[in-house]
């Protein structure tokens, strides 16, 4: 059965409080993993797991039987390293300069995308006789990082330096995988493709969450799903395929009467239409539960879940405070949990009316929140 674990603030004193459940994490590894076959998936653990935590995901999802990691930067990595000592763990944003050593160490390997840090790598690589790996990252159309296809085809002409690096993968990334007709994925599927050709005995990597749902032709020998794993939606406007991972949850501090013509909050953008009750939760931006989500008399904002009802947001979002109208649900009390986002309330639903991702919303979870972890 499910079982806890308290690893900050006592959840009593807490304004706020995340429930993280990694065993609907491996699950939904699980789930990607079983769309992708037969080609392997690893995880991407980037940003402390997309907000959850590195090390409690990374090990949830190693014992499911995630064997490759992607990290963003090097710190991460040599984290990543600590918790989980056998695992494979590739670096996205690459080599910084200098920091070679750092990845031997940590046994590392960089995401090469740019002709400096191959070189760079390449020399380390002559130096140290230690196994060093590392990936090739091609751009195929993002302009964001990789080789160009032209400068993969010198890396193709250069044999000492191919055979210096030693990559043991070639990857790209999609720019829009999340919207499926987009004509931008089958052009950058052709792309890879032709510098994939180039190098034939290396596996390959395309698909992130949104490619894996873009069918078998962009999964290769290995898919890197993300948002995915973490509860996220992965394509633009549809809902989650996979099952709920993060609830946060704010506290009740008050309820209060409000009268009708009254106002709500910052710049009393909202005016209340008839005699109300309003409850006021502990928490706000400075917690990462974003300020465009506000309501107002002009825009309509984020909506709560409390006593199995739902709760409208009323006037703007402060750094501590956020106000909801409970007006209907007679029985929604002061020191209530009310939910901000998980099963009932969507992160992607929020994340639409603050006008950003679901990504955001988790990687901006705030340090104030007590986590608690269950299901592991
Ligand atoms: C972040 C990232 C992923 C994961 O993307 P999701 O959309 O979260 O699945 C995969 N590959 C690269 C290169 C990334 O930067």
């Amino acid at each position: 059965m499910a079982t806890t674990q308290q690893t900050s603030a006592s959840a009593d004193l807490a304004c706020g409080r995340v429930t993280i459940d990694l065993g609907a994490l491996a699950d939904n590894w699980r789930m990607l993993a079983r769309r992708a076959a037969p080609a392997a998936a690893a995880a991407v653990v980037k940003a402390d797991a997309y907000g959850i935590g590195l090390e409690p995901a990374a090990r949830a999802l190693a014992e499911a039987g995630c064997r490759t990691f992607f990290i963003a930067v090097v710190e991460e990595g040599v984290r990543l390293r600590a918790a989980l000592p056998d695992a494979t763990i590739y670096v996205l944003d690459g080599l910084p300069g200098g920091a070679g050593d750092t990845f031997a160490e940590a046994q590392l390997r960089p995401v090469l995308g740019s002709w400096p840090e191959i070189e760079e790598w390449a020399a380390l690589c002559r130096k140290r006789s230690s196994d060093l790996k590392a990936a090739l990252h091609v751009d195929t159309g993002m302009n964001r990082l990789g080789l160009t296809p032209s400068e993969a085809q010198r890396l193709r002409r250069t044999p000492d330096l191919l055979a210096a690096i030693a990559p043991d993968l070639i990857m790209s990334h999609l720019a829009c995988a999340d919207t499926p007709d987009h004509p931008m994925n089958r052009q950058q599927l052709a792309v890879f493709r032709e510098v994939r050709a180039l190098f034939p005995d290396l596996p390959a990597s395309l698909a992130n969450s949104a490619g894996i749902f873009l069918g078998p032709d962009f999964h290769f020998d290995l898919v890197r799903p993300g948002i995915a794993l973490y509860g996220g939606s992965a394509v633009s406007g549809q809902p989650s395929a996979t099952r709920t991972v993060v609830t946060l949850e704010a506290r009740v501090l008050q309820v209060r009467e409000a009268d009708e013509g009254g106002h709500v909050g910052y710049g009393a953008t909202e005016t209340i239409s008839r005699p109300s009750r309003i409850a006021i939760l502990g928490t706000g931006y400075a917690d990462g539960y974003h300020r465009r989500a506000s309501s107002s008399d002009a825009r309509l904002g984020a909506r709560t879940y409390v006593r199995g009802k739902f709760a409208p947001l009323v006037g703007r979002i402060s750094m501590d405070l956020t106000a909801i109208d409970v007006t209907d649900i007679p029985e929604a009390t002061r020191g209530d949990w009310v939910e901000l986002f998980g099963p009932n309330v969507p992160v992607d639903e929020v994340a639409g009316h603050a006008e950003t991702i679901g990504y955001e919303l988790l990687t901006a979870l705030g340090r104030r929140y007590a986590r608690t972890y269950i299901g592991s």
